[in-house]
């Protein structure tokens, strides 16, 4: 059997692969077992920062695993507290805890929100609003939360106590909050959603809504984290500072890693026992992380905001575009043509691109050259005209 056989006899039925596979890449470029290039504008979905086989990256993950490869979380570990103590730098948070995932990541804030609640508010002080068309992961409570009826089937009963404000309406917002909310959960942009921002005003009415009614604001960052919208957390770019900060898939720069990073009102609340994860802050993946933490500056990010404007700029007005949005190398693009057939077409010409709902999604590695980035916009442009 060759291995899209053997995957398909073997590995659950879960995933609608593309007909690509990977077997080795260098920065922005996988290589297929087909023998053909691909240049990646999906970096994994917004995991590979750096792209494939960086050196640097490639370094810091060696050096660890020589040193060692794993300890229980009964020890104390260096690449762990350096990894937690970068990330409050940058967040402006106080503390962390580090999972194996995104939604391990919002499950641990969901849980710290509720603790919060009962104890801060109250018995009964457990509802969490989050937003219509988010997406917070795949665990059975991290399903509840996401916003989305497709994902609200087969695994019932669903964890309780989370309703759904529209994306950007400030009135159905605050119609849902009240004194038994604990929490309000949103994604700066929705990724998986249709990189869908929000919007300004409504990010000053969760804010005044959470001194009404004094609730955390969660921000899930996994998507939107370490540097993908041209500044290290989206919610940056709003001058605000939540709660509680989630992120994943970026920050590990492919290693498996979650975290769920602590404010001021929020960084006493799990105590011993209350939280606790296997592989969570396993050295070399905290090691690689740091590795992109550390390379994540001022200068990197106003780069990836110049390259998102730079993408906007060559997709506004040409043929089939109908508009980009989204902020630095996370952007969505809708187009007259079919967004899945689009994508195929651009596949079978060697750009890997994703979609998010009817949009054509770009999350290409945050250094992806401008000599790749005009050919994967080339390719895309000429493949919506065909497809029109
Ligand atoms: C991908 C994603 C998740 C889930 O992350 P996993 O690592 O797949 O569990 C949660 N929230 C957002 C915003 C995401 O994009």
């Amino acid at each position: 059997m060759n291995t899209v056989e053997k995957d398909q006899a073997y590995i659950a039925n879960t995933y609608a692969r593309f007909p690509v596979e990977i077997v080795h890449g260098a920065g922005s470029v996988a290589y297929g077992a087909d023998g053909k290039e691909y240049i990646d504008m999906g970096a994994g979905i917004a995991v590979n920062t750096f792209g494939y086989a960086d050196e640097a990256y490639n370094a810091a993950v060696k050096a660890q695993l020589d040193a060692f490869q794993h300890t229980s979380n009964l020890y104390y570990s260096a690449p762990a507290a350096d990894l937690a103590e970068a990330l409050a730098k940058k967040s402006g948070l106080k503390k962390v805890f580090f999972g194996n995932s995104g939604a391990e990541a919002n499950e641990c804030a969901i849980k710290t929100a509720r603790k919060w609640g009962v104890e801060h508010k109250g018995e009964g002080a457990f509802n969490i609003v989050t937003l219509q068309g988010s997406f917070h992961g795949r665990t059975v409570t991290t399903l509840s939360a996401t916003g989305q009826d497709v994902f609200h089937k087969h695994f019932d009963p669903f964890t309780g106590g989370f309703s759904y404000a529209p994306i950007n309406d400030a009135a159905a917002l605050e119609a849902l909050v009240n004194e038994k909310t604990c929490a309000v959960m949103v994604e700066f942009v929705q990724g998986e959603g249709g990189v869908n921002p929000l919007d300004a005003a409504f990010v000053r009415k969760i804010f005044e809504l959470k001194e009404k009614y004094d609730f955390l604001v969660i921000a899930d960052e996994v998507q939107t984290g370490n540097g993908r919208t041209g500044h290290y957390f989206a919610y940056q770019a709003f001058g605000v500072l939540p709660d509680i900060v989630t992120t994943a898939k970026g920050l590990g720069g492919g290693l498996p890693i979650g975290a769920c990073l602590f404010g001021e009102k929020t960084a006493d609340v799990l105590g011993r026992g209350d939280h606790g994860s296997t592989f969570g802050g396993n050295p070399v993946v905290a090691a690689g992380a740091l590795s992109i933490v550390k390379r994540i500056d001022d200068a990197l990010l106003a780069e990836v905001a110049k390259k998102g404007e730079y993408i906007k700029s060559k997709l506004a007005g040409a043929t089939g575009i109908l508009g980009v949005t989204g902020m630095g190398l996370m952007l969505g693009v809708k187009t007259l043509a079919d967004a899945k057939k689009v994508v195929m077409s651009c596949l079978e010409k060697g750009v890997l691109f994703l979609t998010a709902k009817d949009k054509i999604r770009l999350l290409p590695a945050l250094n992806i050259p401008y000599a790749l980035i005009d050919k994967a916009i080339d390719v895309l442009l000429e493949s919506v005209k065909e497809a029109l």
